[in-house]
């Protein structure tokens, strides 16, 4: 055992821990639990734990079911509504070769962190989740009704929520989170609670936790959770802003304090990368239907391939930063849907493409580029991401540094189910079809 299992196995009897949540995510980002007794935690350790991974979304053919969960002890936490409960973030090993399996989200984005590290870089990520609070019917049943009227940065009593938002922080903050901040968003019932930056693979340890911890608490509360990217038409939806910096040996090297923007080099070649590679990005960072109901013009949600130093029109935008330290850029296109892991290992392989090719960073766009007609786009030669969830997963496929990013066995799985999903969608007929054309034809 390593030193930080054997503190987690004394945890364990010291806390009064006797059951163990093995957490790992499937590809689309649903988070999976093992239930073990407290007493399997040294076995878990050292021979790890079997299961089927047949029955998992998109992880293996059955043929090959066996699968075996190995916890990573640094991510030890006690559940906050169930404190007799531990979780463990667990990689996930192909029994046949003992390797890593590629069909883990968590391996994907350790592949595009070492590939990082062998350019010398660390990759540190923030993300800004936003989600809604909807009250339940009698029957338990989510609904879409707000429980409170309050807006963008509002405080109680406008802010009901601000209780249930006070105690999902307590409860995140007690499994280890470190919360930079909270407030209400823009919509009725919307809100926000942002992590202080951390290495990239916590970040997305961290969201993925983080919607179980949100939709837990809300639902003490008797209200529903939702990180769904567009539930009320016509109003803000809810994006998951991430950002992101490189560090060499400790110092930010995406600060340059001699340049405009207080960014380096490698920032704007960074920041170029995942320009050129966005609308095959979109599939990943922007994974539902739903995703492209929220990207449009209006509702401070990006649509266009551009960045800016301060117009949050923009795909990145470089946020202010009064320390070095905090020099990084802001991708403001994925939305809370995705999955955290293949999202941040598909942003930062676009990115690495970027600073590999040196590709060149157009200057920032200043006005808003919601008000731009086509023509004035064209000039500027902006394009805008795509529109649908199929448009997407073709700019994925053509798309080769993004596609094997996702590596040999998530590249074509995801694929499949997105492209399923959205052949679902179009035959399905909408409220709205039946609202305009029901008695009118
Ligand atoms: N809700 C907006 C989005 O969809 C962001 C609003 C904000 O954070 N200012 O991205
Ligand atoms: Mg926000
Ligand atoms: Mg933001």
């Amino acid at each position: 055992l390593t030193e930080e299992e054997s503190e987690v196995l004394k945890r364990i009897d010291r806390e009064g821990i006797d059951f163990l949540r093995l957490q790992f995510t499937d590809i689309l980002g649903t988070v999976k639990n093992v239930s073990v007794p407290a007493e399997q935690a040294e076995k878990a350790f050292t021979e790890g734990i079997y299961f089927d991974g047949s029955s998992i979304e998109g992880f293996v053919r059955i043929q090959e079911s066996d699968m075996r969960l190995k916890p990573d002890a640094t991510t030890f936490a006690v559940l906050p509504w169930r404190d007799t409960s531990a979780r463990l973030i667990c990689d996930v090993i192909d029994t046949t070769t003992g390797e890593p399996f590629e069909g883990d989200p968590r391996a994907v984005l350790k592949d595009a962190l070492a590939r990082a590290e062998k350019l010398g870089y660390e990759v540190n990520a923030a993300p800004e989740p936003e989600f809604f609070l909807f009250e339940e019917d009698e029957e338990g049943k989510a609904t879409t009704n707000t429980n409170d009227a309050g807006g963008y940065f509002d405080v109680a009593p406008k802010d009901l929520a601000s209780d249930v938002r006070r105690d999902i922080i307590y409860g995140l903050e007690e499994m280890g989170f470190d919360i930079e901040a909270s407030h209400h968003e823009v919509a009725e019932g919307q809100h926000e609670i942002n992590f202080e930056y951390d290495d990239a693979l916590s970040t997305a340890d961290n969201v993925a936790t983080f919607r179980t911890v949100v939709r837990a608490i809300a639902a003490q509360h008797d209200l529903h959770a939702t990180f769904m990217p567009k539930p009320i038409a016509k109003v803000n939806g809810s994006g998951m802003h991430v950002h992101f910096s490189l560090f060499t040996d400790g110092e930010n090297a995406f600060h340059d304090e001699d340049d405009e923007f207080d960014l380096s080099e490698v920032a704007k070649q960074f920041t170029a990368g995942v320009l050129d590679h966005a609308p095959a990005l979109a599939a990943v960072t922007n994974p539902t239907v739903n995703s492209y109901k929220r990207l449009v013009p209006g509702y401070e949600a990006p649509v266009y391939v551009a960045w800016s130093d301060r117009n949050r029109s923009a795909l990145i935008r470089k946020p202010a930063a009064r320390v070095p330290a905090a020099s990084r850029i802001e991708a403001r296109f994925p939305d809370p849907s995705c999955n955290p892991y293949l999202a941040f290992a598909v942003l930062i392989h676009a990115g690495l493409d970027g600073i590999e090719k040196e590709m060149d960073c157009e200057d920032p766009i200043r006005e808003n580029i919601y008000e731009f007609d086509e023509q004035k786009r064209e000039e500027y030669g902006i394009e805008t991401l795509p529109t649908n969830l199929g448009e997407a997963i073709d700019a994925l496929e053509n798309d080769d540094t993004v596609y094997e990013a996702l590596g040999p066995h998530v590249g074509p799985k995801f694929v499949e189910a997105k492209r399923a999903e959205f052949a679902d969608y179009l035959v399905d007929v909408s409220d709205w079809e039946l609202d305009r054309y029901l008695e009118t034809f």
